[in-house]
């Protein structure tokens, strides 16, 4: 499983932490499990590669590329992480110590160095990450206002959805027996990566797999208690 959130300290949203970017591509080095892509990330990168030439039409085409399963919960909840490469294991799309899809990089890479967590009350818990100490030197940052100028509408939405969801999905997984959690992962595969048209807008899409998800699981557990 990732340990994504070991090297995780909270703070406040006003806290003053000195950071300044000096382009050295460390953030994007020894990054294996460490660069998380979610499903709105990954519309976004599907959808600039394939503008680029390449040949991607889902966002399959695109996870089977560049991004490698990862379990976040022995239930089988899982999501994907860039994969890495050579021995420094540097981020796919690190070339010359420069990302190329820089115009459309995951939210992690974004809001880097700090990390946000929606709470069950709609407000957003901070967290810093704080492994490349050389990074904590400079002008002043507050967390609140560096997520803020890197974090979009689109962004907000599909994270309240994403985290509100999450838990209910979690706990339905856990009922699923055994022999019915393979068909009940291809049912999450495909709510969260595989049905979603590139070419239509992510959100509403999105919404309606996420129900109908929801819809399938409580169906397969009950029927496992029936
Ligand atoms: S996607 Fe770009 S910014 Fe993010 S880790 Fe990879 S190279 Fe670095």
């Amino acid at each position: 499983m990732s340990d994504l959130y070991k090297n995780l300290k909270q703070v406040t949203p006003w806290e003053e932490i000195h950071f300044k970017c000096t382009n050295c591509g460390e953030c994007c080095r020894h990054v294996k499990q460490q660069v998380p892509v979610e499903a709105l990330d990954a519309y976004r990168i599907a959808r600039y590669l394939r503008n680029h030439g390449e040949d991607i039409q889902y966002m399959d085409d695109f996870l089977e590329k560049y991004a490698e399963p990862v379990l976040l919960d022995e239930c089988g909840y899982f999501v994907y992480f860039l994969k890495t490469r050579g021995d420094d294991d540097a981020c796919i799309f690190l070339e010359d110590n420069r990302c190329r899809i820089h115009a459309v990089n995951p939210r992690a890479c974004r809001t880097y160095p700090f990390v946000i967590e929606p709470d069950e009350k709609g407000n957003f818990t901070h967290w810093i990450s704080c492994e490349r100490e050389h990074h904590f030197v400079g002008p002043i940052v507050h967390p609140k206002l560096w997520i803020k100028k890197r974090f979009t509408a689109g962004d907000k939405t599909f994270l309240y959805m994403d985290f509100s969801k999450a838990k209910e999905i979690a706990m339905l997984l856990r009922k699923i027996p055994e022999d019915r959690l393979v068909s009940a992962l291809l049912h999450f595969q495909f709510a969260k990566y595989g049905g979603i048209d590139l070419d239509k807008p992510f959100i509403p899409q999105y919404e309606k797999n996420m129900q109908q998800l929801i819809k399938n699981l409580t169906r397969m557990s009950n029927e496992s208690m029936g």
